[in-house]
C-alpha cells in the first residue's frame, strides 16, 4: 500500500470519528463526513489533483473550525504541511461571523495553491448541496446572497486558470442568479428558472 493512500485513510478515519455527531443543515441530516469526503473526491476526480497531503487536508478540512481538533494534533497525525492546509482554511471563530465571511474574500490572494484549491473545491460542493439538499428554512434570498458571496471568495483566490475555477464556474452558472429587480418571493419554491436554466427542475 502506498504512503499516499494510507494517508488519505487515515485521514477519512480521525475525520469520520471528529465529525461523528455532526449533520448537515438539509431536512435529511445529512451525517457532517459525505461533505469532505464529497470536497476530496471533487479535487480528485473533477480537478485533477494529485498530492495526497491536498486531499488528506481537504478531508479534514472543517476539523479545526467545526470540532475540537488542535493544530498540535494534526501536525502529530499528519505532518506539518497537512496541518497548515487546514489552518488555511479555517476561520478565526473569536471574530464575528460577518467580519469572517469579508476575511474569506480579503485573504483570498494571499491563500497558497493548496489552500486555494480546498476553498474552491468546498464552494464548489455547497452550491451543490444548496441545490440538491439545502439548509432547511433556508429562503431564496439568503441562498442568493450565498451563492453571491462564494462567488467572491472563488474569485479571490489565485487560481485562476486552475480547471477548479471552471468547474466552479459551471456550478455557478447552474444555480440561479440573484434577482435583479428585487422582486421576487421570498421562498425557495416560488422561484423561477428564467435565469440560469431551469436549475430547480433537476
Ligand atoms: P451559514 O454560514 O450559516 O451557513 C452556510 C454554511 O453551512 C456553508 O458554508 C456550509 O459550511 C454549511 N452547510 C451545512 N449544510 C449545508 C447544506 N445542506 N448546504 C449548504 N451549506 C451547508 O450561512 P450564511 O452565510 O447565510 O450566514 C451568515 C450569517 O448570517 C450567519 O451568522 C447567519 O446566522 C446569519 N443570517 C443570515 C441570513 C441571511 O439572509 N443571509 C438570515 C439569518 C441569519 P461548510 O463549508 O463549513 O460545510
Ligand atoms: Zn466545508
Amino acid at each position: 500500500m502506498s504512503k499516499q493512500i494510507l494517508l488519505i485513510l487515515k485521514a477519512c478515519e480521525f475525520a469520520a470519528d471528529k465529525h461523528r455527531n455532526q449533520r448537515r443543515k438539509d431536512h435529511a441530516r445529512t451525517p457532517y463526513i459525505n461533505h469532505p469526503l464529497a470536497v476530496a473526491r471533487v479535487l480528485a476526480d473533477e480537478g485533477g489533483v494529485k498530492d495526497a497531503e491536498i486531499l488528506a487536508a481537504a478531508i479534514l478540512h472543517d476539523t479545526l473550525e467545526d470540532t475540537q481538533t488542535t493544530l498540535e494534533e494534526l501536525r502529530k497525525a499528519f505532518g506539518r504541511r497537512v496541518a497548515s492546509l487546514v489552518a488555511e482554511v479555517t476561520d478565526d471563530k473569536t471574530l464575528p461571523k460577518q467580519v469572517r465571511k469579508q476575511r474569506q474574500i480579503d485573504h483570498g490572494p494571499s491563500k497558497s495553491q493548496g489552500a486555494a484549491l480546498i476553498k474552491v473545491a468546498d464552494k464548489i460542493c455547497n452550491l451543490r448541496d444548496l441545490r440538491k439538499s439545502p439548509p432547511k428554512h433556508w429562503t431564496a434570498e439568503r441562498r442568493d446572497k450565498y451563492i453571491k458571496w462564494a462567488s467572491a471568495v472563488v474569485r479571490a483566490l489565485p487560481i485562476p486558470r486552475h480547471r477548479m475555477r471552471r468547474v466552479f464556474e459551471s456550478e455557478y452558472a447552474s444555480a440561479e442568479l440573484p434577482d435583479p429587480s428585487g422582486l421576487k418571493s421570498k421562498t425557495m419554491t416560488s422561484r423561477t428558472n428564467k435565469h440560469r436554466g431551469g436549475a430547480m427542475n433537476e
